[in-house]
């Protein structure tokens, strides 16, 4: 069975080609600039076939997944014969609202609940169901998979998802914490059972997703009990361009000082704040090491703002689980920066934390950083949402 898995934004769509028998990666590819111009990366990675990375027209997301599927299909640059080899296509869908606590058969009831859940994720769910409409006009019947982001925390119980806020909001307007990242949370903590050879029923696992957006997940016996992001991915931890945690005051009063519109102020909470905002340097966390490093002030503060609030949720999430057997690195601050995960680690010393500096040291495998003699286990896993994707769509169509 060969998986098509697509990650509809607004002008972009991000996919891979899937063979579900060695779960092994086909091809991938991006296309840019949809609306605007025009650009597609298609990679191959079997059958030793050339990169395709030329710009096309690109005038809605259908010319996108046609192009896609012509390149994927082509004599040149294709892995498969023809379309009909692809059995079935799995989409990342950003919100499922309470409808969705699992992926999903999409079909006309669906996509109309969807539509229903547009309001939470105004940005997003548009743009992803843009995509599940263009793969159905390209691509007819074959069945496709909606996978949720906020699909994971559904788990969560209303101690941790409710806001303290009259009870009409959530009950009439679906006003709560909802999550994101939970296709990574799921896949991350469920590696980390096997890799500690335990059933994930047993384990209480804090997993740490640390990329441009970040938020951290409490998973208690396989099943996500807390998580930092909320009704939207604004808050929790300081980000690469959000702000995190604010006191709503702080909204109040700046748009009252400077008279911003709730547009502008919304902006400079998700676009010019967070570890940007802060360090005035950068939003990656790469350029951050270097500006840090060579005594940038501000950007050593963005760094350290950015560790402490990891420590302080990660510390709050072991007294809501009443203690923690695993703690997991992810995403592309998580993966790649030793530097990052030895700063945090540095916190967790209260739990009998100690990182192995040569397993630290490694990059791009499932790895643990922790010493033996570590009573709380650190790893580092790469994530892989596309798998999860994958796996959901097979298991569901299949
Ligand atoms: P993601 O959102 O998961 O794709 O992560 C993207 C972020 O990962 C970038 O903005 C960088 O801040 C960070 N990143 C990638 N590589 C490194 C690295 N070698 N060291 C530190 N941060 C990195």
């Amino acid at each position: 069975m060969k998986i098509l898995v697509i990650n509809a934004g607004s002008s972009s769509l991000k996919y891979q080609l899937i063979d579900m028998e060695t779960e092994q990666l086909m091809a991938k590819g991006l296309c840019e600039r949809i609306g605007i111009d025009g650009h597609l990366k298609h990679s191959p990675l079997v059958g030793g076939k050339p990169v395709f990375d030329e710009d096309i027209s690109l005038p809605t997301h259908s010319e996108a997944i046609a192009a896609v599927i012509d390149k994927l299909t082509s004599p040149e640059y294709g892995v498969v014969a023809s379309m009909k080899e692809i059995d079935a296509v799995g989409h990342r869908v950003v919100h499922g609202g309470e409808k969705f606590a699992c992926s999903v058969l999409i079909n006309d009831e669906v996509m109309a609940a969807l539509e229903e859940c547009t309001p939470f994720a105004p940005l997003h769910n548009p743009a992803n169901i843009t995509g599940i409409n263009a793969c159905k006009a390209v691509m007819g019947d074959v069945p496709m998979v909606a996978v949720f982001d906020t699909a994971f925390h559904q788990t969560m119980p209303g101690k941790a998802f409710m806001y303290a806020i009259p009870y009409d909001y959530y009950k009439n307007d679906g006003v709560r914490r909802y999550g994101f990242h939970g296709t990574s949370h799921r896949y991350v903590s469920s590696r980390c059972a096997e890799l500690m050879g335990k059933p994930i029923e047993e384990l209480k696992i804090i997993s740490c997703h640390m990329g441009n957006g970040s938020s951290i997940a409490a998973i208690n016996g396989g099943k996500c009990v807390d998580t930092s992001m909320g009704f939207t991915p604004l808050v929790g931890l300081p980000m690469g361009t959000r702000c995190g945690d604010l006191d709503n005051g702080v909204v109040q009063f700046l748009m009252n000082k400077y008279g911003y519109s709730i547009d502008e102020m919304l902006n400079i909470l998700n676009k010019k704040s967070g570890v940007l905002g802060i360090s005035g340097v950068s939003s990656d966390f790469r350029d951050l090491d270097k500006a840090a490093a060579e005594g940038n002030e501000r950007a050593a503060l963005a760094l350290d703002m950015f560790h402490y609030w990891v420590a302080k949720v990660a510390g709050s999430y072991v007294a809501a689980m009443n203690g923690v057997d695993a703690i997991v690195f992810t995403a592309g601050v998580g993966e790649n920066s030793k530097e990052t995960r030895a700063a945090i680690c540095e916190y967790f010393g209260y739990l009998g934390v100690k990182v192995d500096e040569a397993a630290n040291s490694k990059r791009g495998e499932d790895v643990m950083i922790s010493t033996p003699d570590s009573p709380v286990k650190v790893f580092v896993i790469p994530t892989n949402e596309e798998l999860v994707i994958a796996r959901d769509t097979r298991d569901i169509v299949g």
